[in-house]
């Protein structure tokens, strides 16, 4: 049995009632997503009433399948034609748009390319030219494409400013007028912003209609409250830096994550060993096990909890003060969704990561989906290569 208890049972909203398609929903099964988000349950059933939006929200909340779902379901069985432009300050976030589009439209086709700078321009301009639904774009490359006509925009429906603070921190203001000067004056525009600076709200009352603002609290933000930190470290040595780590300092309650049920075992032995209390969380166990080991741990009787992926998701454990994934998470969201099991509520949180030689890949995909790169810890005699 699944001991998942998702973030949002509170108010049982489920993705199906927010007026969703069952492609959508088929494929939001698949993502393993139970319920939607604050910001998705306030924002999806706007956007798919064609209504303009302002969404404060950051990484972290869901908010790209926010302008996501509702955009590829408003392209359902509509005409081949750039319907969908995404504008986005960095490449990684474009191609976090462009991997959010293309998971939610597994079901529902929809032709989407990532259009950023420091890249070959032909092989984005020839695909330009064959024309698409969706263009995920950074400011400056776009601007290159739309002067040499390489890109149509008279039959856009749908403008979306990602983090439009950063854009305009980074300068984009001027790129963007050019750029929305040549967009339908009718059309749907979506903001979104992790903050509501003065000139945010400027860009606002000159680019939406009638918006509606729709502001979610900081929880479980990958970007806020947690601090993040990789640790490289060969596979043989990760037991005994655990160890170290949990020994050296004062970790009130921490939960481990390996990859497989025998690992979590194996650690809890050897944690075990080294004097500190721990327990194991997985499919193995009995129901009651799991209980009880919970219960510890929730009681602070046990110090460390190791648990494999079963026990991830919705696991909501106030007062978690560390997480460590002993192996690097396969997804990126899984990494999200287990550092979200700390820094809730505006507490703080630390989130290591274990990372061998093979997992550095790994890392590197999980950085760009969250956009930030992780700081690398060393360990005197326990980094690569010792
Ligand atoms: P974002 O805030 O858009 O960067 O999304 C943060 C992470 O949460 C991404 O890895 C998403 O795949 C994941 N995510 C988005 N919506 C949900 C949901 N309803 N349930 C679980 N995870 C989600």
């Amino acid at each position: 049995m699944n001991p998942t208890i998702p973030d949002t049972t509170v108010d049982e909203i489920r993705f199906s009632d927010l007026g969703l398609a069952q492609p959508l929903l088929d494929a939001l099964h698949d993502a393993g997503y139970s319920a939607p988000t604050p910001i998705q349950r306030e924002a999806i059933p706007l956007a798919l009433r064609g209504r303009d939006l302002i969404g404060l929200a950051q990484t972290g909340t869901g908010k790209t399948a926010s302008f996501t779902l509702p955009m590829v379901q408003r392209l359902l069985g509509g005409p081949r034609r750039t319907r969908v432009l995404v504008l986005t300050p960095t490449r990684e976030l474009c191609l976090q748009v462009e991997e959010s589009v293309q998971k939610y439209s597994k079901y529902a086709p929809v032709d989407c390319i990532p259009v950023y700078g420091g890249v070959g321009y032909e092989p984005q301009e020839k695909a330009l030219r064959r024309g698409v639904d969706v263009v995920v774009a950074t400011p400056g490359r776009l601007l290159d494409h739309l002067e040499k006509r390489n890109v149509d925009f008279t039959y856009l429906e749908t403008l979306v400013l990602d983090e439009a603070d950063r854009m305009l921190d980074m300068g984009f203001a001027p790129q963007l007028n050019r750029i929305v000067e040549q967009i339908p004056r009718y059309r749907q525009t979506l903001l979104f912003s992790a903050t509501m600076p003065p000139e945010v709200e400027a860009l606002g009352r000159k680019y939406l209609r009638k918006p509606v603002v729709v502001q979610v609290g900081r929880r479980s933000s990958a970007a806020t409250t947690v601090t993040h930190a990789v640790y490289p470290v060969p596979r043989h040595r990760k037991n005994d830096l655990l160890v170290h780590l949990l020994t050296a300092a004062d970790h009130d309650s921490v939960l481990v994550f390996t990859r497989t049920k025998s690992g979590a075992d194996r650690v809890v032995r050897d944690l075990e060993r080294a004097g500190v209390h721990a327990g194991a969380m997985h499919a193995d166990k009995s129901q009651k096990d799991r209980v009880k080991a919970l219960d510890d741990f929730k009681s602070g009787k046990l110090r460390v909890l190791v648990a494999t992926d079963i026990a991830q998701r919705g696991l909501d454990i106030s007062g978690i003060t560390h997480v460590i994934n002993f192996d690097v998470p396969q997804q990126p969201e899984d990494y999200v969704h287990r550092i979200g099991r700390t820094g809730r509520a505006a507490s703080t949180g630390d989130a290591y990561t274990f990372m061998s030689a093979e997992e550095i890949g790994m890392v590197r995909t999980i950085e760009r989906t969250i956009g930030q790169e992780i700081p690398r810890v060393s360990v005197p005699g326990f980094d690569f290569g010792t």
